[in-house]
């Protein structure tokens, strides 16, 4: 089975860093969000929902440092298409643990050490991005309004500029790691000297150990902080849509790029209308005679009201489509329509009096006024 190139994929050179990787990642992994292609044409949706996929498989194996290690150096992720079995057999010679370190520490040994260095702490590492969810009633969906949410974000420390210290003199190369911010133990094994880094747990990767920390952060080098964001929601959403702030998100370390501020919206149900796209349905009651005589109703809008002439002899549950009286769509000058289906009520409590009206009524009508109840 021929595989992919998951580098090309990604629009990488073999040698690309993790950072690189993730960098990259981040980028496809927005332009061809599903959400965005919500209202694309259905070929252009199935090619974006494809390439999603596909970056995040390459991705699933590019950011795991084991099965990159295994990908960079068979041109696959499945031991299966590797040939050579060179790991068949070895299972049953081992607990299961213990196989499964000597694999990690062998792709540790094979990745050239590129794989250790992830989690070190002075790696550069994009911050996360923040999903915040923001309730809106169907009138601020139809019409757009704006908002002011607070947004809890980590940020640099603007005291020590993220040094975690203000003073030059602050700071001391660790003297464990010798500033490299690694531990490296050497093992013999049956595979040959396995060398295993690992971080340094005196300055936690650092390299670097404060001496004198910023008081405003506590030699963190960053902060959380509480802010307000003046939202802006474009008429016409609807739930389950987002809208992204770029770079708003959590601050990023060592020169990593600032996570994304995303606002996941929740269209709160109406009591009165429902809402399918820009269409909007209502149900409007008007008696029994005035369904039989003709009438004029007022007929609900998100905004105002309409006067609708309802014809003589309208039959309880007709629908009357009121043309772009619904909601505006998102991005586009058109409207949906309003759909008003009319409820015949039937009256309740009648006197004696309204009783003997009624059946007198009753008695001189025929098919020809009630051809479906009547008809012979
Ligand atoms: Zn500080
Ligand atoms: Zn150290």
């Amino acid at each position: 089975m021929a595989e992919k190139d998951l580098y090309a994929i990604l629009g990488l050179p073999k040698n690309a860093s993790d950072a690189d990787i993730k960098s990259a990642y981040r980028k496809l992994a927005k332009k061809y969000h599903p959400d965005l292609y919500a209202s694309a044409p259905a070929s252009e949706k199935a090619a974006a929902e494809a390439k999603f996929k596909e970056i995040n498989v390459a991705y699933g194996i590019l950011s795991d440092p084991q099965k990159k290690a295994y990908y960079d150096r068979y041109g696959t992720d499945n031991p299966q298409h590797a040939g050579g079995g060179g790991f068949s057999g070895f299972g049953s010679e081992f607990s299961a643990g213990g196989f499964e370190d000597i694999i990690n520490n062998i792709f540790s040994s094979f990745a050239g050490g590129r794989a250790s260095h992830v989690d070190r702490a002075n790696a550069r590492i994009d911050g996360d991005d923040i999903t915040i969810k923001l309730s809106i009633d169907l009138k601020e969906a139809a019409f757009g309004c704006d908002k002011e949410i607070t947004v809890k974000r980590v940020e640099k420390c603007s005291d020590c500029k993220g040094m975690g210290t203000k003073n030059a003199g602050g700071m001391k190369t660790c003297p464990k790691c010798g500033g490299t911010g690694e531990k490296r133990t050497v093992q013999n094994s049956i595979f040959g000297q396995i060398v295993n880094t690992t971080v340094c747990d005196e300055c936690h990767g650092r390299g670097k150990i404060i001496t004198d920390p910023c008081k405003t952060c506590g030699g963190r080098g960053e902060i959380v902080k509480s802010r307000i964001v003046k939202v802006s929601v474009p008429a016409g959403v609807d739930s389950g849509q987002s809208m992204t702030y770029y770079n708003e998100g959590n601050a990023g370390k060592n020169g990593g790029a600032n996570g994304n501020l995303i606002i996941l919206l929740d269209v709160k149900p109406h009591p009165k209308f429902k809402r399918k796209g820009g269409d909007l349905f209502v149900e409007v009651p008007i008696t029994f005679s005035q369904a039989a005589l003709g009438c004029k109703v007022e007929a609900p809008t998100l905004s105002d009201k309409v006067v609708y002439v309802v014809p003589e002899a309208t039959q309880s549950g007709t629908v009357f489509r009121l043309k772009g009286k619904g909601i505006k769509l998102l991005r586009k000058d058109t409207y949906g329509d309003l759909y008003v289906t009319i409820i015949v009520e039937t009256p309740k409590g009648l006197n004696r009096e309204q009783k003997n009206i009624l059946e007198k009524f009753e008695n001189i009508t025929s098919a020809s006024n009630y051809p479906k109840s009547k008809k012979n």
